[in-house]
């Protein structure tokens, strides 16, 4: 047994290669797969448990966890091996296994996230220094980070104009099965490998997870709800949206699979032109982190950096009564209290919850992204993050920081009969404050830093 959990009982094949899954955990559509098996290589399938996943939320393991044993499972069916788990930090255990199957090249969907990039490129440097190559294929993105530009070769800032340039570019479509590729998992050929990481326990009832999953959950979709989806994906109350933000995190399907559905179902109609859109703000995000990291956790407007925000005890107090759903405010209790339950929370909440928490309690963004991200099954940084600075007013969209969200207007116009709001919160409520009142004191800070 090796020091990063590979034993070997016989020698190793002559030729061999390593795929690494991170954000991209299925084998159909799958062009880094293709390619590390595309000269005849024995490709052997890994994951890596990296110490740094401590940091993301228990829900986020727990339904990564369910993804790695789908993978898993449908590795052994394919193949009579299944997926190679390493623990410990990719620097050291993917040069080592590299070094001990003899593979010169490590295959990767290339990551276009800040942490990802960081440790890509520690990792590309370790191999060289063995003389071996950490070759990315392919991104968890229709389109690459870093592609879609002004004529001026600038990035965009603003959705609507990247996201008709990001159309135009036009993507891929989606690759073959890997029929052909020889792939040699845990089990076959000596091949060892550590346990799945254990699950964590959680409340929350997570969504079924892996590559079948997610393409039944896209069928049905594309033929049920996405005619309506126009109209319906305002309505937290109704099952009118794709529920696919897990499946798209973790890579158990990829964009250009749902996009290619989508145009052989008929491209043109309102409902697929909406859809493709939420797709296209998922990489415009993309786009911006990777063009300026720093804006994960800082104001893309550095104007804002002058609001004053709360942050003193009353403030943390008034933070505890949001994460909980206790402010007394229907719409904004029912969304928090979904996302504790089910690790996941309709769109249209997720930005009255996010304006309540800036703009009603007057609390930095970065509070209430750091809660998601630690309770979100589909957690994803630039997804994420970005979000939140649209609804805080201090990031890319144009709308300025005076659209203050009432959420009780919200509430009647989305949830007019209640349901979403009584599944939730089915007791009586007492608002924890009079929305006027710091929706004034909203716009007195805004004014306070442009005088
Ligand atoms: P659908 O309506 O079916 O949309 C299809 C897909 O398009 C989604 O799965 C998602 O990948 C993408 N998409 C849709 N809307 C957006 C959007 N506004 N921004 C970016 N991508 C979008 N999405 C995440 O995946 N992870 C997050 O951590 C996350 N945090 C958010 C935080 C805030 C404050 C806000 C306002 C939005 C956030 N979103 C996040 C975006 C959006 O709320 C979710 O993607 C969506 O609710 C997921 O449900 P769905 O798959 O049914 O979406």
């Amino acid at each position: 047994m090796c020091g990063c959990g590979i034993g070997y009982n016989h020698v190793v094949a002559v030729h061999r290669a390593i795929l690494w899954f991170r954000r991209d955990l299925r084998l159909g559509d799958h062009p880094a797969l293709l390619a590390a098996g595309a000269d005849g290589a024995e490709v052997v399938p890994v994951f890596v448990v990296d110490p740094a996943f401590a940091a993301s939320g228990a829900p986020r393991l727990a339904h990564l966890h369910d993804c790695l044993a789908e993978l898993d499972a449908d590795l052994l069916e394919r193949s009579g091996g299944g997926l190679v788990v390493l623990h410990g930090d990719p620097v050291e255990v993917i040069p080592r296994l590299a070094a001990e199957l003899g593979a010169d090249t490590v295959f990767v969907s290339r990551d276009y996230a800040p942490y990802g990039r960081r440790r890509d490129a520690a990792v590309a440097e370790a191999l060289r220094a063995n003389g071996r190559t950490l070759h990315g294929v392919g991104s968890p993105y229709a389109v690459t980070p870093g592609s879609v530009r002004k004529d001026d070769g600038d990035p965009y800032a603003v959705f609507t104009p990247f996201s008709k340039r990001w159309r135009q570019h036009g993507w891929d479509v989606p690759y073959e099965s890997p029929g052909d590729v020889l792939l040699v998992g845990a089990g076959s050929d000596g091949i060892e490998s550590d346990p799945l990481p254990e699950r964590p326990d959680v409340d929350a009832e997570l969504p079924p997870a892996g590559e079948q999953a997610a393409l039944d959950r896209w069928r049905g979709f594309l033929h049920g709800a996405l005619g309506d989806y126009a109209d319906d994906r305002d309505r937290p109350a109704l099952d009118g949206t794709s529920r696919l933000s897990p499946a798209l995190k973790w890579g158990t399907v990829h964009p250009r699979t749902l996009l290619a559905d989508l145009d052989a179902s008929g491209a043109g109609s309102t409902a697929h032109t909406v859809f493709s859109s939420e797709l296209a703000w998922r990489e415009f995000y993309a786009d911006v982190l990777f063009e300026q990291p720093r804006t994960a956790w800082e104001n893309l407007n550095p104007k804002m950096d002058a609001m004053p925000v709360d942050t003193d005890a009353g403030a943390r107090h008034r933070f505890d009564r949001w994460a909980a759903g206790e402010t007394g405010f229907g719409i904004v209790d029912a969304g928090m209290r979904q996302l504790l339950a089910t690790g996941w929370m309709h769109n249209r909440v997720r930005m009255i919850v996010a304006s309540f928490l800036v703009k009603d309690l007057h609390l930095p963004w970065q509070w209430g992204a750091d809660w998601f991200l630690r309770h979100l099954v589909d957690g994803d940084l630039a997804s994420n993050n970005h979000g939140w600075q649209w609804a805080a007013g201090t990031g890319t969209d144009a709308a300025p920081y005076f659209r203050v969200f009432n959420p009780t207007l919200q509430e009647e116009r989305y949830d007019p009969d209640g349901t979403y709001v009584e599944h939730w919160v089915p007791e009586p409520v007492e608002p924890m404050l009079d929305h006027k009142v710091e929706r004034d004191d909203a716009l007195r800070r805004l004014k306070s830093i442009q005088s």
